[in-house]
């Protein structure tokens, strides 16, 4: 049954994969793997290179009707039929099948969109463990009896059914991981999916797709479209699909919102973010100066939840933000196949230019270069996508490098004077999505992280993530949670039954 062919992983080499093979890439649609009815494809480029690696089928309205068909009649004919054993046993094969492959889906993450190798690597433990925590889910759903009030004899108890037809739109910036973070929770659910990844990385997902097939997922459950925008705007406004699950930019998110209205979709957005990271005079620095560096130079600062806006408090500012930018020094960028490269390149070359007007925009508004501050473009690194760590000191919160997000290895260092303030400061943006607290004083940090208006809050870390932890936003940063046992609430309906008792 199985086309699943593993790959030695000695035998991988840099910037090749046994997956990108000149081949055009295909949709996966009701279990077969489909051009574009319109044969259009487009390009992926590999961001360390400037080369393209790969043509992607892409999606037009029509390849979404027919993912959605797909999607639809495996959810009343067959998935949500399957008894939540079953739907764990594929669940936990798949996670067998990953585990093994680890390797595979690595590399190739890191040719496509440009994360070190030791990046890659480092998510298995988490990867492969979303994927049997949501196994455990499959089995985990039950409604509940209540008691009631109602004059006379009644039975009232509720039961969680799935929403149905699910559309998930990732970003591209830990592209297998985010894909699994919208598959492992709707198939647990009982529902079925039309996902469509990042045009700046869909290898490892479509991927993906066989692995899930190969571990006995039945055809048209999990239905992968490529695309850009304008195919993530069909899945968004599609009257067949019953809920989005989107992570990505809060504009885009905006934008979904407003075409999920024709049929009222349910909507989880996971959006972007500008977390603060607050270090205290009494903190271990030690701990919290490499942790602040890599709460924002990790993937490039290409992460949601990076702590891009560093409170000091005064009296070791200088000190501290000299460590760091110390570190950002020291921080090796560049070749993502060396398993010592710390830091890869942007995803592209929008992003670069990107990335590169904030680093205008902070030298232009006043603040300091105390780090990095310009691409890098020695010898090889100038056909890729690189800007080095880097670090602006001086920064008032009313600059723009202080209140938007940047999405790359770009660090606002701000001083403060006391609790209060701090936290004033640090609550006055539009997003809500993580926060860092580096203290010994454990009221403090029990305080400063009731008193944060965001998803999550991290003591003495940075961005430690686990299956069963939820994570999301409060204000701009979006709405549901992904992760923890909330999460699969989300892919289901509460239905209340009342039986008048004879
Ligand atoms: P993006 O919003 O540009 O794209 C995300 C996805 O949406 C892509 O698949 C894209 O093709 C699709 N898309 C684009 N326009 C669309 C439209 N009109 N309708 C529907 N889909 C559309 O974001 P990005 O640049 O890929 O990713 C970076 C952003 O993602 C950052 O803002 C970052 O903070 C956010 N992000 C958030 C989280 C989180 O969990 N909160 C995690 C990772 C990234």
């Amino acid at each position: 049954m199985t086309v699943f062919k593993p790959v030695d992983p000695a035998s991988l080499t840099p910037h090749k994969h046994p997956f990108i093979d000149g081949k055009p890439k295909q949709m996966l649609i009701g279990g077969q793997w489909r051009d574009a009815l319109s044969g259009k494809t487009f390009k992926s480029i590999n961001p360390s290179t400037g080369m393209p690696i790969a043509e992607i089928a892409d999606a037009g309205a029509e390849d979404i009707d027919a993912a959605v068909a797909a999607a639809r009649q495996a959810f009343e004919t067959t998935w949500r039929k399957v008894k939540p054993l079953d739907r764990q046993a594929i669940l936990l094969a798949a996670a067998d099948l990953f585990e093994k492959r680890y390797e595979e889906f690595a590399w190739l993450d890191t040719i496509d969109y440009g994360g070190p190798i030791s990046r890659t690597r480092s998510g298995q433990r988490r990867h492969v463990g979303l994927l049997r925590y949501y196994a455990a889910q499959a089995v985990s759903l039950h409604g509940e009896t209540i008691e009631n009030s109602l004059p006379g004899d009644f039975l009232t108890y509720t039961l969680k059914e799935p929403v149905g037809v699910v559309g998930a739109i990732t970003p591209w910036n830990g592209p297998i991981g985010n894909s699994i973070w919208k598959i492992g929770p709707a198939l647990a659910a009982g529902c079925t999916l039309v996902l469509k990844p990042s045009e700046h990385a869909s290898l490892s997902t479509l991927m993906f797709g066989q692995l899930m097939l190969d571990a006995g997922l039945p055809p048209g459950v999990l239905n992968i479209v490529t695309g850009a925008g304008a195919a993530g705007a069909a899945i968004a406004a599609h009257p067949g699909i019953d809920k989005i699950s989107f992570t990505g930019s809060t504009a885009t998110g905006q934008a979904i919102v407003r075409a999920s209205a024709g049929n009222l979709k349910r909507l989880s957005l996971e959006l972007g973010g500008k977390s603060p990271n607050i270090v205290f005079a009494d903190a271990d620095l030690d701990a919290a100066a490499p942790g602040s560096a890599m709460a924002v130079f990790a993937n490039s600062g290409q992460i949601c939840s990076a702590g891009t806006r560093l409170f000091v408090e005064r009296p070791i500012y200088d000190e501290f933000v000299e460590r760091v930018s110390a570190i950002g020094k020291a921080t090796k960028v560049g070749d993502v196949f060396d398993p010592e490269t710390v830091m890869g390149p942007l995803v592209s070359e929008a992003q670069l230019t990107r990335v590169c007007g904030y680093l205008d925009a902070g030298r232009n508004e006043g603040a300091r270069v105390l780090a990095g501050g310009a691409r890098l473009q020695d010898g090889d690194l100038a056909a890729g996508y690189f800007v080095p760590p880097t670090v602006f000191g001086d920064v008032r919160d009313d600059m723009k490098i202080a209140r938007e997000e940047i999405f790359g290895p770009v660090i606002s260092a701000i001083p403060f004077d006391s609790v209060e303030e701090v936290v004033a400061r640090g609550n006055a943006t539009s997003f809500g999505l993580g926060a860092g607290v580096w203290t010994k004083d454990l009221s403090k940090a029990h305080r400063v992280s009731r008193e944060l208006q965001s998803g999550s809050v991290w003591v003495n870390c940075y961005q430690a993530m686990d299956p069963a932890v939820p994570f999301g936003g409060y204000k701009m940063s979006g709405y549901g949670r992904e992760s923890g046992i909330q999460h699969v609430e989300e892919y289901l309906n509460v239905k209340a039954v009342t039986i008048k008792v004879a």
